[in-house]
């Protein structure tokens, strides 16, 4: 029998589907159809070079830029444009102008390594990318070439010019947006496809069921500080979510704790999205009392599981703070669920009621049978921010989309009879470091193809400070004394930062199924219980 969960939420009213909409012009329509005085209202500010945008100025160079490269890229529809360049002033702009003209941005760490970029860029296939000049020389040539963003020449494609029009352009709401990266449930790194259609029902469901702030109160906008990498989908998100409320975005270009705190004095911040390590630090560093923290009202934490003992404690150090959850994946466009009002933010286990419009069910992972009410299962979602499937895998999103729209999350998570959800344990491969995605299968290769390793597995390791850590079990073959210190090493060589071994083991035999497949969990009780032999 079915057991379905439907939101609680009202449902939000969509454009019509059929209607041809670029999540730019959406955004765009919901900003000139509020009372935001755009001539005044800061959109973004650099705090390291004091830069700033206001609301008119960042239309302007959005229509600038997004005729610019139409004029002289011959940039069209579903184009793939690859985005590796640090936060700065000119990413938002650069991600609005490509979606009006109906391009589908793929952006990427720019902290990537040459393998890394090149697996992502042979899954996207982009025609041009837009890099820095620090990240550049990492890209291949591409058939349109690399725009440095932080060229004089970009600047001149953004400025307003008298004889410029609006480029006229007809964009699908079903085409592909944006490409994100994401190991999914299991294996390598994909390409996630959101269309324009994710996005758009993505920031209409926050509007309309009051989870942002109502861009029509009056008083000074919010203020958001966003420390989250805009190449994942949480800042992503937030960063063009910005313009349907009117709120003003202070963009840090590379994070430092204290230069964060005098931040939200400075800038009087009101709400940040983070990611539960920063909750962590937030409760445990002495340095916040340093600093008037008093302007801050809410921070929204998603990406990875928050420790219901961390909020507790952040609420008595912050009384005056509130902490939002939410949960949600990059294959939902970062929609799930979330805790909406105070009454919802006092149930700090939970991540929240499922997001409007979205339906859920809990299924056994072993027989497929749908489960009820306080039963522990793998959280499976429907609704209309799921994505489109993998580029260029149909085995893959076969295997996580299924045909009647229904998302296997991989999160092993129950629903009490209130309709809060609660996130137990992931059964998916996947490793979150600083709720930075880490999979341990592109972590097993690297370490498979050492010619001193016969064979390796990678697990999550528990952090305080990070969530977990991926932690290596190695077998040495016959004759090999390769440490622990140089397999860290070869391995830091080889990948981002965030994705390094930080703790190794070694055993005879790596536990695996008669079928060949890592007993995963068997080597994180044996972790667990500290029985590692050395
Ligand atoms: P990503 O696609 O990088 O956003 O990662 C999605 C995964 O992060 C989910 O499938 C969960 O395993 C985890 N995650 C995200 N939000 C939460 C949350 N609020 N609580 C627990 N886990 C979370």
């Amino acid at each position: 029998q079915t057991k379905t969960f439907h939101s609680l939420r009202p449902p939000t009213p969509f454009p019509p589907p059929h209607q041809p909409l670029s999540i730019t012009q959406f955004v765009l329509s919901l900003l000139h159809s509020s009372t935001i005085p755009t001539t005044t209202t800061t959109y973004l500010t650099i705090p390291s070079t004091a830069q700033s945008l206001t609301y008119s100025q960042g239309i302007d160079q959005i229509y600038s830029l997004s005729s610019s490269l139409k004029n002289h890229y011959s940039l069209n529809n579903n184009d793939v444009a690859f985005i590796l360049c640090p936060p700065s002033l000119h990413v938002p702009i650069l991600y609005f102008s490509l979606l009006y003209l109906g391009v589908t941005i793929s952006p990427a760490n720019p902290l990537s390594s040459d393998s890394e970029l090149a697996h992502q860029i042979q899954l996207c296939k982009p025609k041009i990318a837009f890099a820095t000049s620090q990240t550049a020389h990492k890209l291949p040539s591409l058939p349109l070439g690399t725009i440095l963003i932080d060229s004089p020449e970009f600047t001149s494609l953004t400025h307003p010019k008298p004889q410029t029009t609006h480029p006229q352009v007809e964009v699908s709401q079903s085409d592909v947006a944006a490409i994100l990266y994401s190991s999914g449930t299991t294996g390598r790194v994909k390409g996630v496809a959101l269309t324009h259609r994710n996005l758009i029902t993505l920031i209409s469901g926050f509007r309309h069921n009051k989870a942002v702030p109502d861009p029509n109160q009056p008083g000074p906008p919010p203020v958001s500080l966003l420390i989250l990498p805009l190449f994942h989908v949480f800042g992503f998100f937030k960063s063009i979510n910005a313009f349907s409320i009117g709120e003003t975005l202070v963009l840090m270009e590379k994070f430092d704790f204290v230069d964060m705190l005098k931040c939200v004095e400075k800038y009087r911040i009101t709400h940040m999205p983070v990611s539960p390590p920063l909750i962590v630090a937030f409760v445990k560093a002495d340095l916040t009392k340093k600093y008037d923290l008093s302007s801050l009202k809410t921070l929204g934490c998603g990406g990875a599981p928050l420790g219901k003992e961390v909020a507790d404690a952040l609420k008595e150090k912050f009384p005056h703070v509130e902490i939002v959850q939410g949960y949600g994946l990059t294959e939902t466009g970062g929609g799930g669920t979330r805790t909406i009002g105070p009454e919802e933010r006092r149930q700090l286990a939970s991540a929240g009621r499922l997001s409007e419009n979205m339906e859920a069910k809990i299924v056994n992972p072993e027989t497929g049978e749908a489960l009820g009410l306080g039963q522990r299962g793998e959280l499976w979602l429907r609704g209309p921010t799921v994505m489109k499937g993998y580029v260029g895998d149909e085995k893959a999103t076969a295997e996580t989309l299924l045909p009647d729209g229904w998302l296997k999350t991989g999160d092993l998570c129950y629903f009490d009879s209130e309709g809060f959800v609660y996130i137990a344990d992931r059964l998916k491969e996947l490793i979150k470091y600083k709720a930075y995605q880490v999979p341990p299968a592109e972590l097993e290769k690297l370490l498979q193809s050492n010619p001193e390793i016969a064979d390796a597995a990678v697990i999550p390791y528990p952090d305080e400070e990070a969530g977990q850590i991926p932690m290596a079990y190695v077998v040495r073959k016959p004759g090999s004394n390769i440490t622990e210190a140089q397999i860290m090493d070869s391995i830091a060589k080889q990948v981002a930062p965030y994705k390094k071994i930080r703790r190794v083991a070694f055993m005879s035999a790596i536990p695996k199924s008669p079928a060949g497949k890592i007993l995963r969990r068997e080597l994180v009780n044996h972790a667990l219980s500290g029985a590692s032999s050395k």
